[in-house]
């Protein structure tokens, strides 16, 4: 007989923690020590240590959590949405929701660095750029922005950099009040800390003779779904040497001539329709086109075609650049995380259907519209839209508007209602002859009318009329990859084809330092795709979305209680949007105190490029500090650098535990130091994962600190994308928070909006909701403790070869180490060679090259298991075998396993073998790597030649001939 006890489930705490019982006392004995908490002891300092456990729900399990999920789920109400403003239902194609947004092969991989075992989503991400580029006729576009509002405050930002000479002084935006109120809104966050004046106003008033105006931009169509041919407007603009950017509807552009051909110098917008649920918000992919001779001051990465080291074409970032924009005081944007997954697929909806299916999808949406418009005339209501494209403006007083919209909301539909009365109403993708009827019943009740207008007839032959002197007359999107995988076989062959050139966490531990890429449990991931969740306009009325509203307010308790501040923002769509949002905050308080002044940002050299960034773009002025040889920021210096700017000091940005890997243990002193001068603290918490249950930012002594949800927060990184960067913040900053210019949302002083929804990336949320609600207090601790045990084991393995730089005052490090490469520099051998030479071993590369160049940074994160970390670390040790071989002179310096990696099949295969080691030495070089072989799919690229010869759309291969092969 065996006795159980009936009320325990399955803890999730042992499916996301990779070691097991056995694995950790294996794990203590190499490090030596007794026990975890004795590892803890010596690592966390016990003058920041939480004293009390966290106080967070009892966890749930898997199935649990998925039921009640259900339930909150169930008070999300899914009406109907005509409100448009950006936003439209879409029809996700099958073959994509499942293959893509529901594929770990692809949520779960990382930014393409490691280019030779990204080709899949690089190759995915040139599509994205191509469509893109097509349909605005711009030559050149980036891989994604996070929303679109946030690329209309890129485009404004970008062209206050360039501007000509005869406008150097110029300092005004211009944006046409008929834009997106959302849009504007974050025009004027970014645009007062830089000094931009921005001045919203009609177009059709505008002096462009103003010797101040550098830039103006406008809606297409416009933000009531007016459209105007902006052509002449354009051309007289540039005269004057002012810039112009248009944020457009991509999907009119399949009919409408696009801002391109009309002469724009930027188009942005949101990919949002092209096959991404709307989500409540988000996660979409904006996209920023220009022309070429702002290539290189494009914020975002931007992929191209080079070629690899046997002379075939690959994909890789371009520009050298990953983030080109991001240098530190002198950047010109702090976008880091993008929307990568929500790219490709977008992407993929293009080439699935293909130029022909978008212009029908495109057509039949007008014709919905103008079915719309013909049904309403037929009612008597006046449509005040000239020309349009998907959205109509409906004539109404106020009183007939009010009963419009009672009677819709029984009827679950959500029309936009103008202030002055008039109805907007967007017609999508997903619209049929049925919905059409149940508007125009709609109407007829509220008039107290019939509907007599035959519409099945109308339906089955509409005309349809494009807009005089704006109809798109060119091609797009003609190149192949468009147009032969438009049957369900071909295009599911296709997204596996490129899924399987690249290396995620379904295949092997991914140790980022810094990046965090723990388990992203499915458990996590199902409710996604949830219609409650996905179908949701971000604008709907606050009634319809309860479930959405339990989840948040459940979240801001959790993440206050687990960083020890008293209220959070869930608006921010990235770590970097949240220090941006932080440090608004910071300012939005010092200004209410009347500190005007307080403008200076104290960062260490360490930090991360996105903090001095975003402090830059803050209008706030860097002032660095030092660090010392042990990777701790110089107290000395510190107090040098606060004494100097006292007056002015705004704040400190740090990172905690340290860039370094380690904690700190003057942190408190540090934050004291600040706090006397009258600054305050921003933590950045990209290493949270080395905080939770153990101590947390408020506990140390900040005021403000952003959590990666994409980090230590389990939503997957999805190839660069999507994240979100909620701010905690201490009540004093509460008030400040975030609000947004649609729906009521923020403190109650708040600042302007950060994100273009009021929740961000609302649909993920669920997922990092999910994590906590199944660890709890417990296995979040738990988590934490493993993670730092996990690094200290690697760390005894690894330093008995390698150099480790940094440690605590007990050698141990936090949850991340430093592994100093740069001793091999002697014998040619770079950092580079080993990261690419792990491709061989089936490993993705550890960070290369931050904090510190020359080195990589390893992060193994809790939930990989001892066998794997063995793994890796035999690989490691391995590599600095075929090291020695180099150092010891058994290996030729000039041809090597190192600097030939990565090999890949037909390296081996074709033609005659000449290497000085054999091929089972380059493809086989451990045990394990036979059983299941990764095989990089291009050799070793080379990246200046690419941006010598910059290409970043698609090109079919025989058109891409080397001019000046460096190979
Ligand atoms: C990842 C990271 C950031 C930037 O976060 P994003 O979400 O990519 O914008 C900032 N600081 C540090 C230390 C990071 O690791």
């Amino acid at each position: 007989m065996t006795k159980i006890d009936l009320r325990k489930t399955q803890k999730f705490e042992d499916r996301h923690n990779g070691p097991d019982q056995q694995d950790v006392a294996e794990m203590l004995k190499v490090i030596g020590l007794p026990s975890i908490d004795a590892l803890i002891d010596e690592t966390v300092p016990a003058g920041i240590r939480m004293k009390e456990p966290l106080n967070l729900p009892h966890p749930k399990s898997e199935f649990q959590f998925l039921k009640d999920l259900r339930q909150i789920a169930g008070h999300n109400k899914l009406f109907k949405s005509y409100i448009g403003m950006g936003y439209y239902d879409t029809i996700v194609p099958g073959v994509i929701q499942r293959n893509i947004l529901e594929n770990p092969g692809w949520y779960t991989a990382y930014t393409p660095y490691q280019a030779e075992i990204s080709q899949g989503r690089l190759e995915a991400l040139i599509n994205f750029q191509t469509m893109v580029m097509d349909l605005t006729g711009m030559a050149i576009a980036n891989a994604s922005l996070l929303d679109e509002a946030t690329a209309a405050a890129e485009a404004m930002f970008m062209f206050s950099g360039l501007k000509k000479k005869e406008k150097k002084n110029a300092h005004t935006f211009f944006v046409d009040e008929n834009t997106f109120p959302q849009t504007i809104d974050l025009l004027k966050t970014r645009s007062i800390p830089v000094g931009i004046n921005l001045v919203i106003g009609k177009i059709e008033e505008l002096d462009l003779t103003n010797e101040d105006l550098y830039g103006v931009l406008y809606q297409y169509p416009a933000g009531d779904g007016s459209v105007r041919n902006l052509k002449k407007f354009t051309e007289t603009a540039h005269a004057n040497n002012v810039f112009v950017t248009a944020a457009a509807d991509l999907m009119s552009l399949a009919l409408l001539t696009p801002p391109g051909e009309m002469g724009a110098d930027a188009v942005v917008g949101t990919t949002q329709r092209f096959g991404v649920p709307m989500g409540y918000g988000g996660p979409h992919a904006a996209y920023f086109a220009t022309k070429d001779e702002f290539k290189r001051q494009i914020p975002g990465r931007i992929i191209g075609v080079s070629i690899d080291s046997q002379g075939n074409k690959a994909y890789r970032m371009a520009l050298q650049t990953r983030e080109q924009h991001i240098r530190r005081e002198k950047a010109t944007s702090n976008i880091c995380t993008a929307q990568v997954l929500l790219g490709v697929m977008a992407g993929m909806y293009g080439v699935y259907h293909g130029s022909k299916g978008i212009k029908h999808i495109s057509l039949k949406i007008h014709g919905f519209a103008q079915l719309l418009e013909k049904g309403l005339n037929s009612l008597d209501f006046k449509q005040l839209n000239e020309a349009y494209f998907d959205t109509l403006r409906i004539e109404a007083e106020s009183s007939v508007s009010d009963k419009i919209r009672t009677i819709a909301q029984v009827n679950e539909i959500n029309f936009r209602y103008f202030e002055n009365g008039d109805i907007g109403i967007s017609v999508d993708e997903t619209t049929r002859v049925d919905d059409i009827q149940l508007i125009l019943d709609v109407f007829a009740e509220a008039s107290g009318q019939v509907v007599k207008f035959d519409l099945d007839s109308e339906a089955a032959g509409l005309e349809v009329e494009l807009p005089k002197d704006l109809e798109r007359t060119s091609d797009f999107m003609t190149h192949p990859v468009f147009n032969q995988y438009h049957s369900e076989h071909e295009m599911l062959r296709y997204i596996k084809k490129l899924e399987n050139k690249d290396l995620s966490l379904v295949h092997s531990m991914i140790s980022l330092g810094s990046c965090t890429m723990k388990l992203n449990a499915t458990a996590e991931m199902v409710p996604v795709t949830w219609p409650e969740f996905g179908g949701i306009h971000p604008f709907a009325p606050l009634d319809q979305t309860k479930g959405y509203q339990m989840l948040f307010n459940d979240l801001v308790d959790w993440l206050s209680e687990i960083t020890g501040f008293d209220d959070v923002s869930l608006q921010p769509n990235s770590g970097a949007q949240g220090e941006y949002a932080g440090l608004m905050v910071i300012r939005a308080y010092h200004e209410s105190r009347g500190d005007m002044q307080r403008n200076v940002a104290i960062i260490p050299t360490s930090a991360h490029g996105t903090n001095p960034a975003s402090a830059v773009m803050a209008g706030m002025k860097v002032v660095l500090v030092a660090c010392d040889e042990r990777g701790n920021i110089d107290v000395e210096d510190l107090k040098l650098k606060v004494e100097q700017n006292s007056n002015e000091l705004a704040c400190l940005m740090v990172t905690y535990p340290s860039t370094h890997g380690v904690f700190e243990e003057s942190i408190k002193d540090i934050c004291q130091i600040i706090h006397l001068n009258g600054g305050q603290v921003y933590m950045d918490g990209a290493n949270m994962n080395a905080q939770v249950g153990l101590t947390s930012p408020g506990l140390i002594g900040a005021d403000v600190c952003h959590l990666n949800l994409h980090k230590t927060f389990c939503i997957p990184h999805g190839g660069g994308g999507p994240g979100m960067g909620p701010i905690g913040v201490r009540s004093h900053l509460a008030p400040f928070l975030p609000g947004s210019p649609v729906v009521e949302s923020g403190g109650e002083n708040a600042i302007t909006a950060i994100s273009a929804a009021p929740w961000g990336s609302a649909s993920i949320l669920t997922i990092s909701y999910a994590y906590i609600a199944m660890m709890g207090a417990e296995g979040l601790t738990n988590a934490t403790k493993l993670a730092i045990l996990n690094a200290n084991y690697i760390k005894a393995i690894l330093e008995k070869e390698f150099k480790i730089l940094y440690a605590g005052s007990k050698g141990r490090c936090a949850h991340e180490m430093i592994v100093d490469c740069r001793d091999f520099k002697a014998h040619n051998i770079e950092v580079g060679d080993i990261a690419k030479r792990l491709m061989d071993y089936g490993f993705h590369a550890p960070t290369v090259s931050f904090p510190v160049a020359g080195t990589l940074m390893i992060e193994p994160t809790e939930s990989e298991s001892k066998v794997e970390l063995d793994r890796f670390c035999e690989a490691m040790l391995s590599i600095r075998q075929e090291i020695q071989e180099v150092i010891d002179g058994i290996a030729d310096e000039a041809d090597n396993v190192l600097i030939n990696s990565p090999h890949t099949q037909a390296m081996v295969l074709e033609g005659q073998w000449e290497k000085p080691y054999s091929r089972e030495k380059a493809v086989y070089p451990a045990e394990y790597v036979k059983e299941a072989k990764f095989w990089p799919t291009v050799a070793r690229i080379d990246s200046a030649y690419g941006d010598r010869n910059l290409m970043c759309s698609c090109i079919p291969v025989s058109d891409y001939a080397p001019e000046e092969a460096v190979v």
